[in-house]
């Protein structure tokens, strides 16, 4: 029986395993987490995620998780608006946020379902066991061992899967952090739900209705050397003075239900090599994704496509390892041109927001000229979402 080990259960980890296990395929999922609940998961799926979890056959799923459409993207310039464009921009489904933690948990439960499932939650994995210069499974930190035939790495950006197989990630430069705050929305923020952009002197930020009834999330972007007491600061104030003036307003009026932020690291990075004997990298471990455009968990759900639809022909035919190692350069091949390019536009359009954030007189001029800019930005805004939003390659699921 052929057994593969998965590492991490974030969006990759959880999705290979259901698609494996319902392929007959047996699976042990490793998770360190106790439980979803972390403070933060991104939420957002694009229309290419949507679709990927279509071809997976799983997005009935959603009708019973929080979730919420977005209804348009509006980007606010010194309190002016600068252009905004309503979903579903020519795609077939808008941008929509899904609870990741209940998504997650679904997913599992589905893969439950099947014969040859074993999720192992509240403990990591400490190391790699290797047989002749393979990796040949996992060892948990309680001792355990697991041997596999192949061993995936989903454990996501700070991936100890990579860092054991001496596999190299090249970073981005670090720009920048995020704050993430959450805080009561009235109703006309469901109703309309607007992922508005706020720009306003050197600071930005972004402000959208959350997956969760009721949760304004706002991202506060700040440089990554920056020490803000958060604690201490009045933000309600902050974000006000910022802001055109019917959301000052609600700031002010809702100030007591902002809520203590999380400082979220912004880590983006991609390996030349995805993979060793007995080893691939899957999702952020392979290539963490900076959170614009939100494109990570969008590009991990294709990641996994592309994998099983390489893996699961030579795993039913319990091939030997060695034309499992050379289907691993297979996967690496068929996804990179889409993450390099991703990447280079999520880059395009972070450097266009710094230029702004930094620059005060092409700041002062965009607020000047907006009424002649205002059409060609957008349509050279617009051009780039349409990759990011319906993915750049052609990715199905074919077994
Ligand atoms: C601020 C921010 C906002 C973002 N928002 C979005 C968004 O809205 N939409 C979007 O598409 N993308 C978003 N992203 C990117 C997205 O979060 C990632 O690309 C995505 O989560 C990658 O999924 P993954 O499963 O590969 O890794 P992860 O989601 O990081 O999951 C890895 C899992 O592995 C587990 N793990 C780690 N080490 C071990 C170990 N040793 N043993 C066992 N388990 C282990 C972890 O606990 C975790 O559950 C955002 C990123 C940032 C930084």
């Amino acid at each position: 029986m052929v057994q593969i080990v998965i590492v991490g259960a974030g969006p990759t980890g959880v999705t290979l395993a259901l698609l494996l296990v319902k392929r007959g395929i047996t699976v042990t999922l490793i998770e360190a987490t106790k439980d979803f609940h972390r403070v933060f998961r991104g939420e957002g799926l694009m229309p290419s995620g949507l679709e990927a979890l279509e071809e997976m056959g799983v997005s009935a799923l959603l009708k019973d998780i929080p979730h919420r459409q977005l209804d348009a993207w509006e980007f606010i310039i010194g309190n002016k608006q600068l252009f905004q464009v309503d979903e579903p921009m020519g795609a077939t489904q808008p941008c929509t946020l899904v609870s990741q933690p209940l998504l997650l948990k679904a997913l599992i439960s589905s893969a439950q379902t099947n014969d040859g499932f074993e999720f192992i939650q509240g403990l990591p994995v400490k190391d790699l066991l290797w047989s002749n210069q393979r990796v040949a499974g996992v060892t948990l930190s309680d001792g355990r061992e697991f041997a596999a035939d192949l061993v995936i790495g989903a454990d996501g950006r700070n991936s100890l899967v990579r860092q054991r197989v001496g596999l190299e990630l090249v970073r981005q430069p670090k720009n920048i952090d995020i704050l993430w705050f959450k805080l009561a929305a009235s109703p006309e923020f469901a109703e309309n739900n607007v992922f508005r952009t706020i720009l306003n002197g050197d600071r930005a930020f972004t402000i959208f209705h959350g997956a969760e009834s009721g949760k304004l999330h706002l991202a506060w972007i700040m440089s990554a050397t920056e020490n803000t007491d958060s604690k201490q600061a009045n933000w309600a104030e902050i974000f006000a003075s910022l802001s055109p003036s019917w959301l000052a307003e609600y700031f002010r009026n809702h100030a007591d239900t902002i809520e203590s932020p999380i400082r979220l690291s912004v880590v983006v990075g991609y390996c030349p090599q995805w993979h060793a004997p007995g080893v691939l990298l899957l999702g952020d471990a392979a290539h963490p994704m900076s959170p614009v455009r939100v494109q990570g968990i969008n590009l991990a759900f294709r990641d996994v496509i592309v994998a099983a639809n390489h893996l699961v022909p030579l795993l039913h035919k319990k091939t030997g390892h060695q034309d499992i190692d050379i289907a691993l350069s297979r996967i690496q091949a068929e996804r990179e041109p889409e993450i390099i390019r991703a990447q280079q536009l999520q880059l395009e359009e972070a450097k266009q927001g710094e230029l702004l954030r930094k620059n005060a007189l092409v700041r002062s001029l965009l607020i000047q000229l907006a009424p002649l800019l205002r059409k060609p930005i957008k349509k050279s805004w617009l051009k780039r979402q349409y990759k990011m939003r319906q993915g750049i390659t052609q990715v199905h699921l074919t077994v």
